[in-house]
């Protein structure tokens, strides 16, 4: 059997709405890859491995039943290469393939490797082709274009002009609804227990499949982190399931998603959260149908509108505008330490074991279900991080490896702008960093805490205080003229001599014995 066009879908492309599989052709041969490449380039969590291995066996599946031809190489499949470039030329090989063609990957590093390959096949007279995924709202490098020669970006402009272009909320065509474009400042609520919970969303029963994942990877020798019961595996791995729970996100929680998207809970890991990042990276959903199922629903149902307006801009603005921020700085981005911070991520990021009851919490229920909330990873995990100067590249790993819905693109400008400042403020106006005041307000964390909140030195003082102000005394240089944060400095300046040194060695004496908060 021959075939003349081999292509290449990506484990995070699995978008079932391409062009490419509008028309069936039997010269087409797909492929798809399990590869050690890709479970070794970070250390991953277990769910994360699964999760994508899963939701690419069953796309394959799916394509095989629509009647595409499929190539799938599983982990522990002898012909498997484990490497892209391999098992490209195996294939081309034993197909006597004439055209290679590829979906423009979202990594960095991929677009790199499949450039080179392109340029070995070409060398042997293969013709190659790339094609968009037409998955995102902006093209790749759309945000360079719209900030050309700005120091920084402001999202809330790149938001506004996607928001006219895509007609969202808007009316007269060039006005938003109700004559603001941003109502964030209502969106800063705790969760008081008021407002009852939205009811779990059921997950499909797919024990024997994610078991049979797990297995084959343990085989194969890939080492992960975190735990897993797939028996209680928490993730849509096909897109049936992904509006699923879309719709079970539409109907309970997004009237109440704004409001409490700042919140931190410990008896609710979600709270009114839409847990979709993943089925969105990997392209099981697309982004303009999620918003649009948003706002149908709340135009049906005439919630607060500050809700609906609050999830767009994390889809149309946030989304959109953090790949653009990659290809716009990769790959100077990778390498950026604005503050020059060299520590190292304390041992208990991998265990949860810290007494600090926030992070003992965030940690945890990241190794256990490899997701957190975006305040918990900004304000709680990343928040600590930045404030014990803790070197960029290991945060990121940590980020990168942890959570399912972790891919470069997404991870790195969240990590490293938006929560490390490492780019000196490209993506985040301010530092987001925080003492124990605002973790306590947005939680109920501090109330079973080995720690008290209120102290900043002495024994069991919050970390978070002395840190918090350690970390604005040794970065005054950087940070002073910043009018956002210029106030900090005034309130500083109020303690005593005597109480800013005592703040100060209580810092020190956390940052060097760190293993032991
Ligand atoms: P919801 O709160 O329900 O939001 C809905 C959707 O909005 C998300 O699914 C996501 O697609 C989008 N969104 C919200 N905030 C952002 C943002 N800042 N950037 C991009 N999209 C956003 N998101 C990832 O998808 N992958 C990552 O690797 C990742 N790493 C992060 C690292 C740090 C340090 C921080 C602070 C944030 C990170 N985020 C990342 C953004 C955000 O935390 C997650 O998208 C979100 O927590 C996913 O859960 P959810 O689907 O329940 O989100
Ligand atoms: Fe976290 Fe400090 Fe509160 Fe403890 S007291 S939960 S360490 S902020």
């Amino acid at each position: 059997m021959y075939y003349k066009t081999l292509r290449l879908v990506l484990g995070d492309q699995l978008n079932a709405k391409h062009t490419w599989f509008e028309q069936k052709d039997d010269s087409v041969l797909y492929v798809m890859m399990e590869m050690r490449q890709e479970t070794d380039y970070a250390l991953h969590h277990v769910q994360k491995v699964v999760a994508f291995f899963a939701a690419m066996r069953q796309f394959a599946a799916d394509l095989k039943q629509q009647g595409h031809q499929v190539f799938y190489f599983k982990i522990l499949d002898a012909e498997n290469r484990q490497n892209l470039e391999k098992n490209v030329s195996f294939l081309i090989e034993k197909y006597k393939i004439k055209k290679f063609e590829y979906l423009l990957p979202d990594e960095y590093r991929l677009d790199v490797q499949l450039e080179s390959l392109s340029k070995q096949l070409e060398a042997q007279q293969i013709e190659v082709s790339s094609y968009d995924t037409e998955h995102f709202l902006t093209s790749r490098h759309f945000l360079s274009d719209f900030f050309e020669g700005k120091k920084t970006y402001l999202m809330e402009f790149f938001y506004r002009t996607l928001r006219k272009k895509y007609q969202v909320l808007m009316q007269d065509s060039d006005k938003p609804l109700f004559e603001k474009w941003n109502f964030d400042a209502e969106n800063r609520k705790a969760y008081n227990g008021k407002v009852a919970l939205p009811p779990a969303f059921h997950f499909q029963n797919k024990t024997i499949i994610y078991t049979e994942i797990l297995t084959e990877i343990q085989q194969a020798g890939v080492q992960t982190l975190g735990k897993i019961d797939p028996a209680h595996f928490e993730w849509t791995t096909d897109r049936t399931e992904s509006l699923l729970l879309l719709d079970h996100f539409c109907k309970y929680s997004l009237p109440y998603f704004g409001t409490f998207q700042d919140a931190m809970y410990t008896q609710s890991t979600l709270l009114f959260h839409a847990k979709i990042s993943f089925a969105l990276n990997i392209k099981l959903l697309h982004p303009l149908e999620v918003i649009e199922k948003a706002v149908a629903v709340w135009q049906d149902k005439q919630f607060d509108y500050a809700q609906i307006e609050g999830f767009v801009r994390q889809i149309l603005g946030w989304r959109e505008y953090m790949r653009g921020v990659y290809w716009a700085q990769m790959p100077d981005y990778q390498t950026l330490n604005f503050f020059n911070h060299q520590n190292k991520l304390p041992s208990w990021f991998w265990t949860g074991e810290t007494k600090a009851n926030c992070l003992r919490h965030c940690i945890g229920q990241s190794l256990e279900k490899s997701y957190a909330h975006h305040i918990q990873r900004l304000m709680v995990t990343g928040n600590f991080a930045l404030l014990a100067a803790i070197e960029p590249s290991e945060v990121d790993s940590w980020y990168l490896g942890i959570y399912a819905d972790a891919i470069e693109w997404v991870e790195i400008t969240n990590t490293r702008g938006m929560s490390q400042f490492a780019d000196g403020g490209l993506v985040a106006t301010k530092p987001y960093v925080s003492s124990a005041n605002y973790i306590n307000k947005m939680s109920n964390y501090c109330k079973n805490c080995f720690y008290n909140e209120k102290t900043k030195y002495g024994a069991r003082a919050c970390p978070f205080n002395s840190l918090y102000w350690d970390f604005y005394e040794r970065n005054r240089e950087k940070l002073e003229k910043n009018p956002r944060v210029s106030l900090m400095y005034k309130q500083w300046e109020k303690y005593d001599k005597e109480e800013q040194a005592k703040i100060l060695a209580q810092a020190e004496f956390y940052k060097t014995n760190i293993e032991e908060i």
